[in-house]
């Protein structure tokens, strides 16, 4: 099983910036501090968060994981998971103090900045920072609910994944997007494993095109079609036959899926 590892990219000079979703939640959670050098843990409805340093401020973490749990399965239009992560099966966010206390425990490579496991309902990072509550953690619970909807077996495109996350985790920013002049087609992407590319320019136009297909095939197709969609994958489709199954008249193979979704973001859809 693999995890997945976020990346801070840095593509010419910028780190990917993201505008925090709306915060929903109101309800008041106790500042749980950190006194010593155990783990402690701040338990929510949804989520468990385990820190053990002063510095990581544990209500702000919960308040945004809770907020962006109703707002990513809404989003994506995964209704059966309302309220599915409750008591023991709580998802499980982990938070060591630094970066590099993170990298000694959990072994992630130094580029590393979060570790999603899936299996595990678990989100490992470190600190409570703003790029950590409005960019990494809407990113790695997307992958966290996008992969309990599907299941962990199914021949799921590696862009897909990172779509849907990317997509999640820019879905409160308003800042326009500038369409793509240039695309990966989309058989290269299906075959792309983008965490093993060096190219910070075509890992960046992988994870923006990525986006963009989640965006066209959600807000464009409809979540419902989305959410059918992801079930076929998630019972062993492939990507050619869950296209043809579930969008028969319009998307049915990936020239068509390309060719649509490429016109509809070269004249402003994303
Ligand atoms: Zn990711």
């Amino acid at each position: 099983m693999r995890g997945s590892w976020l990346v801070a990219m840095r593509g010419r000079g910028t780190v990917m910036s993201v505008v925090c979703l709306v915060l929903l939640l109101s309800g008041c959670y106790a500042h749980a501090k950190a006194s010593d050098n155990a783990w402690h843990e701040l338990k929510g409805k949804h989520f468990i968060i385990a820190f053990k340093s002063d510095s990581v401020d544990s209500s702000e973490v919960l308040r945004h994981a809770e907020a962006y749990y109703s707002s990513i399965v809404k989003l994506l239009g995964f209704r059966r998971l309302d309220n599915f992560w409750l008591w023991e099966r709580r998802a499980r966010i982990k938070l060591y103090a630094s970066h590099q206390e993170f990298i000694r425990e959990t072994g992630a490579p130094s580029w590393a900045v979060a570790k999603a496991n899936f299996r595990h309902r678990t989100i490992e990072a470190f600190g409570s920072s703003a790029l950590f509550l409005e960019s990494r953690l809407p990113h790695e619970m997307a992958h966290l609910i996008f992969r309990e909807y599907t299941g962990f077996d199914g021949a799921i495109p590696l862009w897909l994944d990172e779509g849907v996350a990317q997509w999640c985790e820019r879905a409160g920013s308003r800042r326009p997007r500038k369409p793509l002049r240039e695309w990966i087609p989309l058989r290269t992407l299906t075959r792309m494993d983008v965490h093993a590319s060096r190219d910070a320019r075509l890992v960046r136009l992988f994870y923006d095109e990525a986006a963009s297909l989640v965006q066209f095939l959600v807000e464009v197709h409809g979540r419902d079609r989305f959410a059918r969609f992801c079930r076929q994958l998630r019972d062993g489709k492939t990507l050619d036959g869950a296209l043809r199954f579930t969008y028969p008249k319009t998307l049915s193979t990936m020239e068509q899926l390309e060719q649509q979704w490429s016109a509809w973001q070269l004249a402003g859809g994303s």
